[in-house]
C-alpha cells in the first residue's frame, strides 16, 4: 500500500514508528507536512497538492493532527476522503472528539460514565454552576488547553469562585467537573485499536500533584483493566467514531469515567510501558481495513 502520514514534523516518535512499521511490512510510506498541503476545492476532481506535485495513488492515511491545527488538517484529511483515500481516523471523528463538550455530550447521550460535569458562559451564573456539579472541591479546565494545562483543582468554594470568575472575565470557555479524589492523581490511558483495547497504561501524578499528565512529572506503569473498563474505553471510541483512540479513564469508587478520548494518542509512553508495537499494530489494522472509496463520509459532514 501506499501510506501517507499527515504530520508536522517527521522526527517524531510516533510518526516515525508509523513510518518504520509501514517499511517494515513492505508499504511506501510518506510524510506530507499538513500545513503544507494545499488543494483545489472546487476542482471537479478533488486533489492535493504538495510542494508543486499533486498527491496520487494514495489507499490510506495516517492523520498525526496536533490540537493547534485541527481546523485546517481536518480540512485536508476532508480532501483526501474526498479523493476515496482511507483515513485510519476521520475528518469527522476527529472534529467531534476535539470539540471537548461536543465530546462529553455524544458520551453522555449514550449512557458512558462521566464526571459529574457543567459549563457556563456568563460569570453571573458561577454560584448555580458550583452548586450544579456538587460544590468544592472541583476542577476547572480551560476548553482549549492540553496537557494538563489550564485545569486547575479549587479545594474551595471561595476558591471555585474567584478562579471561575478570573477565567471567564478573560472569556476563556471553561468546564467544571466533579473531583475525584479516589483516583489518587492516577488515570489510566487505554488505547483502542478497531474494537478492542491493544495496550493500557497508568499515569500517577508526583506527589503533591493531582494531574497524572507525563508532562507535568506524572510516571507510567503497566496496568491490567478491567472488563469493564475495557468496554467503556471501546465504547467511548465507537461513539466518537474513531477506529484509533486514547480513551483516559478515572477510576471512581462508582465505576470507570471517561475524562478524554483523544484522536491522535501519542505512541511514545504506551509502547515504552507496555513493550508493545502499537505502531505495527496500527498498520494491520489498516492492511485489513484500507479498501480504496470504503470511507465511512467520502468527506461528507
Ligand atoms: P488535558 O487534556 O489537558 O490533559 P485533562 O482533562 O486530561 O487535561 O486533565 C489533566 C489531568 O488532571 C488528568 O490526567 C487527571 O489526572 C487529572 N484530572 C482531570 N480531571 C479530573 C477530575 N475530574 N478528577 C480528578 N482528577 C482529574
Amino acid at each position: 500500500m501506499k501510506i501517507a502520514v499527515l504530520s508536522r514534523n517527521p522526527r517524531l516518535y510516533s510518526t516515525r514508528r508509523l513510518v518504520e512499521a509501514g517499511q517494515q511490512r513492505g508499504h511506501e510510506m510518506v510524510v506530507i507536512d499538513t500545513l503544507r498541503a494545499y488543494m483545489n476545492i472546487a476542482s471537479h476532481k478533488p486533489q492535493i497538492h504538495y510542494r508543486g506535485q499533486a498527491l496520487e495513488g494514495f489507499d490510506a492515511v495516517i492523520p498525526r493532527i496536533g490540537a493547534s491545527v485541527t481546523f485546517y488538517g481536518c480540512a485536508v484529511l476532508r480532501q483526501f476522503e474526498m479523493m476515496g483515500v482511507f483515513p485510519l481516523n476521520e475528518s469527522v471523528a476527529i472534529s467531534r472528539s476535539r470539540d471537548k463538550l461536543r465530546a462529553l455530550q455524544l458520551l453522555s447521550r449514550k449512557g458512558i460514565g462521566l464526571p459529574v460535569t457543567g459549563f457556563a458562559h456568563s460569570p453571573d451564573d458561577i454560584p448555580d454552576l458550583i452548586q450544579m456539579v456538587g460544590g468544592a472541591p472541583l476542577v476547572i479546565k480551560v476548553l482549549e488547553g492540553t496537557q494538563g494545562m489550564g485545569v486547575v483543582l479549587a479545594e474551595t468554594q471561595k476558591a471555585a469562585e474567584s478562579v471561575l470568575e478570573a477565567f471567564l472575565g478573560l472569556k476563556q470557555d471553561i468546564m467544571v467537573q466533579e473531583y475525584i479524589r479516589e483516583a489518587g492523581g492516577a488515570d489510566i490511558r487505554c488505547f483502542v485499536v478497531g474494537d478492542k483495547v491493544i495496550a493500557a497504561m497508568k499515569r500517577q501524578a508526583k506527589p503533591g500533584e493531582f494531574r497524572s499528565n507525563l508532562h507535568r512529572g506524572g510516571s507510567a506503569s503497566l496496568i491490567k483493566i478491567t472488563p469493564e473498563e475495557r468496554m467503556t474505553a471501546v465504547r467511548a471510541a465507537r461513539v466518537m467514531g474513531l477506529n484509533v483512540a486514547g480513551v483516559d479513564i478515572l477510576r471512581s469508587n462508582h465505576g470507570p469515567l471517561v475524562m478524554e478520548v483523544n484522536s491522535s494518542p501519542g505512541l511514545q509512553g504506551i509502547e515504552t510501558t507496555t513493550g508493545k508495537d502499537v505502531a505495527g499494530i496500527i498498520v494491520d489494522h489498516l492492511e485489513k481495513h484500507a479498501t480504496h472509496g470504503q470511507t465511512r463520509t467520502k468527506g461528507r459532514g
